[in-house]
């Protein structure tokens, strides 16, 4: 393995990494506190939690596929029990994430069996509706939107069709989503995810053209993502697997090359300024109508953040 790396960095990261022999490249994600602290921020029900991560982990594999300098954001619209999910990753790896979902409809689906939700998430849980991917650069660049039809068992198949449908990207990802033993009689949530994407120029430029370079290069991409299935739910949440390690368990044989990692963790954007402005954006006789005991408290959905404002911040937030 060649590769080599400025600090220790172990949990919360993406890590960029290329089959040597196969000319694919991918990236491995690994979310510890990242994503715990975005689930356990709303009293989520279990099924809904275990979605919203793997929103997360996917997030944070396509952050690494699409270059941008903003927002990205996966968004997943359904009429399901759970009718919104919503995770964003900054350039900066900032990330964060919530959820919308009927209280009773998940209570109910839940409590139908134990494999009620496991066996058909998507559809289970989201019903039909759509995945999108944002793209923002902020307003000198033009947003990038890409949108597909909720089709699959799982949200990485979902995502599978949108790179294929498009980007024209072949790709395979593997998500895990789950809640592992911490401290002494705790449970954290972790979620990791594998990506393999095949690279355009199928990386064999050396190689003589015709027919017999296309069909090594098929076997070559279809052994990347054999080996990428086989990455087992355990060794994508365990945390004291070196990711060095772990790539190079799955893909030894073909040589695997590490790039720097780069660090994630929960932040969210919210502020008062920001509060501020979209309050200003209502007819005050609407915001007015928000009150409760005199003030009007606007919970931010992603932290829970609460920013209040009485009469005279107000008056003074009309007056500016
Ligand atoms: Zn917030």
């Amino acid at each position: 393995m060649i590769g080599n790396r400025s600090a220790l960095l172990l949990d919360d990261l993406v890590q960029p990494f290329q089959i040597e022999s196969m000319a694919a490249q991918g990236r491995f994600v690994r979310l510890g506190k990242s994503v715990d602290n975005v689930l356990t921020a709303h009293d989520y029900p279990e099924s809904v939690a275990a979605l919203l991560g793997e929103a997360q982990a996917l997030a944070g594999l396509l952050a690494g596929a699409f270059k941008y300098d903003g927002v990205l954001t996966v968004q997943v619209k359904g009429d399901g029990p759970v009718t919104l999910l919503v995770a964003d990753v900054t350039s900066d790896g900032a990330m964060r994430g919530y959820a919308q979902y009927d209280a009773d409809r998940v209570r109910a689906l839940e409590a139908s069996g134990p494999d009620a939700v496991s066996a058909a998430p998507v559809a289970r849980l989201l019903g039909s509706g759509y995945l999108a991917f944002t793209v923002d650069q902020g307003a000198e660049h033009q947003r990038y939107q890409g949108i597909v039809e909720l089709e699959g068992t799982t949200l990485a198949d979902c995502a599978h069709a949108y790179l294929h449908r498009s980007v024209q990207m072949d790709a395979a990802i593997n998500l895990a989503v789950g809640r592992v033993p911490a401290g002494p009689g705790g449970e954290t949530w972790r979620a990791g995810g594998l990506m393999v994407q095949r690279m355009a120029d199928g990386g064999r430029l050396q190689r003589q053209s015709g027919e017999a370079r296309d069909s090594l290069d098929d076997d070559a991409w279809r052994r990347a993502v054999v080996l990428m299935k086989s990455c087992s739910r355990d060794e994508l949440l365990d945390q004291r697997l070196n990711p060095d390690d772990l790539l190079f368990r799955l893909f030894h044989e073909d040589g695997v090359r590490v790039f720097e990692p780069s660090s994630v963790e929960m932040r969210c954007r919210c502020s008062r300024a920001r509060v501020e402005n979209v309050l200003r954006s209502f007819p005050r006789t609407e915001i007015e109508s928000m009150k409760v005991e005199d003030r009007v408290v606007v919970t931010c959905e992603f932290c829970n953040a609460e920013y209040g404002f009485d009469d005279d911040q107000l008056e003074r937030l009309y007056r500016d």
